[in-house]
């Protein structure tokens, strides 16, 4: 017998971290929330529900210049966002140690930075004529191709003091304190009309659908939503544990799933902050060390196959130093995989009960903004739940499928053979398909946007380009006068970047002065 559908009048959102606050706010701010000021009769209830006893996961410092954008549209401006969250500013990653262990002859780190490469000349792109030998001796693709890398190596921020909300010459993301972050979009999506439950859900019950009847919490009783989404957490308390949907474990492709995080003070209070997350690579996975205003948020992620708890931590105090003295880590453990489905019957899940991949690269918020962002514009006003449904598990399966090939990209094309974790992950077994074909074509040329479908995509091909070029990859490209004929202008054109560079460091204030910038603005 076929159910009408019910129109979607209310949904309800568990939990309450940065998947859970972002797609309420975001919902509220593009379907309207009935409890906002002045809202219409067409409006969404929308309620949040979260557990005062279980927490935030509290990590997740680092994003993707995507977020800029999100606060724009929920209506977060920047010295508002600086200011409460602790933020700094992200021009891109520091990937140090990645290509050779540590006191090997050759470059001991390599950059990926937000800005593209320049575009001219003629809006051919850079990157051939670079690996043909235009750009001056020995200078890496990132640098030659942007004055973005030049500009974070020497402490200088991507925007003047005077640039509008959330522009500036150079592309950029942010660092930031995730608890308060959390509070931040808490404050902001209640103001605009988001209903908070403080209760802890202990038991979900199906209907004779199989679809989500209610959820029941210890302090608010029962909790009934047309739609419900699933922001639990590593939890997943309605699409695993309720809906029993499976989860995809890709622990064969990407090995880390534990890390030690610890919060780390500044040895004085002007220390630099670098505008870069440092990633640096150790015997069985990374360290991420990310300046904040007020302190550093350093952790260690690694692989339980090829090291022990004892053994990591010494590893994240050899990194810190003594600053880790009198300092313990938090340890967490990371189911590294996704949901086939995302969206199962009346139920969505948003972060990590969906997935979570690793911190390289900050999939993590960047995939939360995508399926906010998915739910606000394909949301079933009418109750027909499965087309969306289809549309929404394509759209976030290819993009997780994606990002395990660009993820498994930084750690496969290794030369390091110094510790079994860096061998294993050359292994051809571990690594996808779709990545082995890409790699085998650009063998004999340089990867070109086609490559990519850019919808489907986090991270733009130059992201790729910088990182395959980071890591060194031997393209022997076809390749002669005929076939790229714009050479002395692409010469030119690098020789322009650097010089241009030098004058950006004239125009750009360092970074500490930016953020006390907004600081001050109040
Ligand atoms: P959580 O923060 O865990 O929130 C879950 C919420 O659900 C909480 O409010 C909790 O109280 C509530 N809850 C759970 N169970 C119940 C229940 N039964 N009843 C009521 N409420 C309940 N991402 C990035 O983009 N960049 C990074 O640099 C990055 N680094 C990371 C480093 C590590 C080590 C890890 C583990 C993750 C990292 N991530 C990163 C991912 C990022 O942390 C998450 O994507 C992000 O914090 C979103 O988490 P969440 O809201 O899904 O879950």
């Amino acid at each position: 017998m076929k159910t009408i559908p019910t129109p979607v009048k209310h949904v309800l959102i568990v939990g309450g971290g940065t998947a859970g606050w972002l797609t309420a706010a975001f919902l509220a701010r593009t379907l309207g929330a009935d409890a906002a000021p002045g809202a219409g009769a067409d409006s969404v209830r929308i309620t949040l529900v979260e557990s005062k006893e279980i927490g935030i996961i509290g990590v997740g410092e680092g994003t993707f210049p995507s977020i800029r954008g999100t606060l724009a549209a929920i209506g977060i401006d920047e010295a508002r966002f600086i200011r409460e969250c602790n933020a700094t500013f992200k021009q891109g990653i520091k990937f140090t140690d990645w290509v050779r262990p540590p006191g090997t002859p050759g470059n001991d780190h390599y950059f990926h930075p937000f800005s593209l490469p320049s575009q001219r000349p003629g809006g051919a792109e850079l990157l051939p004529y670079w690996l043909q030998g235009a750009a001056p001796a020995g200078v890496g693709f990132a640098a030659a191709a942007t004055m973005q890398k030049r500009v974070a190596d020497a402490s200088h921020g991507p925007k003047r003091f005077n640039d509008a909300d959330f522009m500036g010459p150079l592309n950029y993301a942010y660092h930031f304190d995730a608890g308060k972050f959390a509070t931040l979009l808490s404050t902001h999506a209640q103001s605009l009309g988001v209903r908070h439950v403080l209760a802890t859900v202990e038991r979900v019950t199906l209907d004779g659908q199989g679809a989500i009847g209610a959820v029941h919490t210890k302090e608010a009783g029962e909790l009934t939503a047309d739609l419900y989404i699933d922001c639990t957490g590593f939890r997943a308390a309605l699409i695993g544990d309720a809906l029993g949907t499976p989860f995809r474990n890709i622990n064969d492709t990407l090995f880390v799933d534990r890390a030690l995080a610890m919060q780390v003070p500044y040895d004085t209070a002007d220390a630099p902050i670098p505008s870069y997350t440092i990633a640096t690579a150790h015997e069985a996975g990374w360290t991420w060390d990310i300046g904040l205003h007020q302190r550093r948020g350093i952790g260690y992620v690694y692989s339980s196959r090829h090291t022990d708890d004892t053994r990591a931590e010494q590893v994240l105090r050899a990194y810190i130093g003594k600053a880790s003295d009198g300092l313990n880590p938090r340890q967490l453990k990371l189911n590294v995989g996704y949901r086939e489905q995302h969206w199962v019957k009346n139920c969505v899940a948003v972060g990590l009960s969906g997935g979570f991949l690793e911190p390289l690269e900050s999939s993590g918020i960047g995939l939360i903004e995508t399926a906010a962002y998915l739910v606000s514009y394909l949301f079933p006003h009418d109750g027909e739940m499965a087309p969306v449904a289809r549309v929404f598990n394509e759209m976030m399966k290819a993009r997780y499928e994606r990002i395990v090939d660009f993820v498994k990209l930084h750690y496969c094309l290794t030369q390091r053979r110094d510790h079994a974790f860096w061998t294993d992950n050359t292994a051809p077994a571990s690594i996808p398909e779709s990545l082995r074909d890409k790699l085998a074509m650009w063998r004999r040329r340089a990867p070109h946007r086609m490559d990519f479908v850019v919808d489907l995509e986090m991270y733009p091909p130059s992201s790729w380009q910088y990182v395959l070029y980071g890591m060194e990859y031997p393209t022997a490209q076809y390749a002669n006068a005929s076939t790229l004929p714009r050479f002395e202008e692409a010469r030119k054109e690098f020789q322009m970047i650097e010089l241009m560079s030098h004058r950006a460091l004239a125009d750009l204030p360092t970074h500490r002065a930016l953020i006390d910038h907004f600081l001050q603005r109040g």
